[in-house]
């Protein structure tokens, strides 16, 4: 991590009045989480087709066998790293006015930021297929797949974006307002591949927004809108850049 793009970046947060960050599944790998793509991602080991609207309506108890596994035995466990916490409480203390997230672990919120926009839902959320009644994912029972809904009799679904699924309208205009007013974005862990998601910092650029991005890897963002590059893991980058910017610690419960 280069201590002088940490500096440059401490400076745009100081100077900047409405801050936001924008997340990709690159946040929460220190908590444990695999992302979709690259070494170790999802993908080497499932099909993604598993998480295709068409295929699951088709084939829900093969759906529902890859969901349990990754969502709820796996992701269900993480708990959020310092990246989480850094954001958390910038909020707390009106350095960030809101985190835009494509992820849908939940550990935004687990770590305590409050306005979270979640752009492909969340996975701590359930929903009926026919009758709309939301469930959580203790009221499940994961040993009979797949579940239906105790009310109506419905195919239940987790209440996050499958492939060929719309954008909830909220999370989605929220995200494009927030965007719109950004003037700096802190973008964390993502690749810039999947869209319309990725399309939120680019809006933010178009209206004046200055971008530091954090993450392992360069990605889509980093040769076209990126202003400052941190190359590093998010945890250990934003806990730099949380002392860089409030010159204390970042403390954790
Ligand atoms: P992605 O899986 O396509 O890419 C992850 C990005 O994170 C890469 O650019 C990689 O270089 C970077 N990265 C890896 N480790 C990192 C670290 N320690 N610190 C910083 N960066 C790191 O992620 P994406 O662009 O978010 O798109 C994937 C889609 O998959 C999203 O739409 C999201 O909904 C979903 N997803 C969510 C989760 C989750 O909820 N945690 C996990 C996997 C996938």
């Amino acid at each position: 991590m280069d201590p002088i793009q940490i500096q440059k970046a401490a400076d745009v947060l100081r100077k900047s009045r409405n801050t936001i960050a924008f997340t990709g599944a690159g946040i929460s790998v220190e908590s444990g989480v695999p992302p979709f793509r690259g070494e170790n991602g999802i993908w080497e080991k499932y099909d993604p087709k598993t998480l295709e609207l068409g295929f699951f309506m088709n084939n829900p108890t093969a759906s529902w066998k890859v969901i349990r596994e990754l969502f709820y035995n796996y992701f269900g466990t993480a708990k959020s790293n310092n990246a989480h916490f850094v954001l958390a409480e910038m909020e707390k203390r009106g350095l960030l006015k809101c985190v835009i997230t494509q992820n849908i672990d939940n550990l935004h919120q687990q770590a305590g930021s409050v306005v979270v926009h979640e752009f492909h839902g969340n996975s701590q959320n359930l929903v009926c297929l026919s009758c709309h009644r939301y469930f959580k994912p203790d009221d499940i029972d994961f040993d009979k797949l797949p579940p239906y809904c105790g009310d109506c009799g419905g195919l239940i679904k987790p209440d996050f974006i499958f492939f060929g699924e719309g954008i909830p309208m909220e999370a989605y205009q929220n995200s494009v307002e927030a965007a719109g007013r950004a003037e700096a974005v802190i973008l964390v862990g993502s690749t810039g591949e999947v869209m319309p998601a990725a399309q939120m910092p680019y809006l933010a650029k178009q209206n004046g927004a200055t971008i530091i991005e954090v993450n392992t890897e360069m990605s889509k963002f980093t040769n076209t809108i990126t202003d400052h590059f941190i190359q590093g893991k998010a945890g250990e980058v934003l806990t730099e850049l949380f002392f860089s910017l409030t010159g204390e610690e970042l403390k954790t419960k």
